[in-house]
């Protein structure tokens, strides 16, 4: 009989690069509006590597959720009836980088080349193929978490 075997994912790599971006000393003025997360309005959707979309996924599993639902409004899967993220701790890069213009525009890219770099270092690692939009890379992952 064939079983399945669970590894406990390793998260160690994209906590680190989330906690180094956490660390640098870039000024950003997010109001917490949630206006980034409606994709329609701002014609923008955050691209997933695969290690983000993975933790994203853990996230999604850790608040009892199986799969993700769309959004009525076509906005994140992910913002909650609150108008919140409901993986704030575990959303990707795209979303603590602020591309919203109200908190200060995207990150210059050479201030974050190198994390950037590294997201994707673990995506080949993982055996991805490069970013992928939020709904597509966070569902896979789900199925495969
Ligand atoms: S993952 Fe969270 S922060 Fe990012 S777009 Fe979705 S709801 Fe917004």
């Amino acid at each position: 009989m064939s079983r399945r075997h669970a590894t406990k994912p390793d998260f160690t790599e994209i906590r680190a690069i989330y906690a180094e971006l956490e660390n640098r000393p870039l000024a950003r003025q997010c109001q917490l509006s949630g206006q980034c997360c409606h994709f329609r309005l701002t014609g923008k959707t955050p691209q997933l590597t695969l290690g983000e979309a993975n933790f994203a996924a853990y996230g999604v599993r850790a608040s009892g959720r199986k799969e993700l639902k769309p959004h009525p409004d076509g906005a994140c899967p992910l913002l909650g009836k609150t108008g919140r993220c409901t993986i704030y701790d575990n959303r990707p890069f795209g979303c603590r980088t602020h591309f919203c213009r109200a908190a200060g525009g995207m990150y210059p890219r050479h201030q974050v080349a190198d994390l950037i770099q590294r997201l994707e270092s673990l995506d080949e690692s993982l055996g991805g193929e490069g970013s992928r939009p939020l709904e597509a890379a966070v569902g896979d992952a789900l199925h495969s978490l």
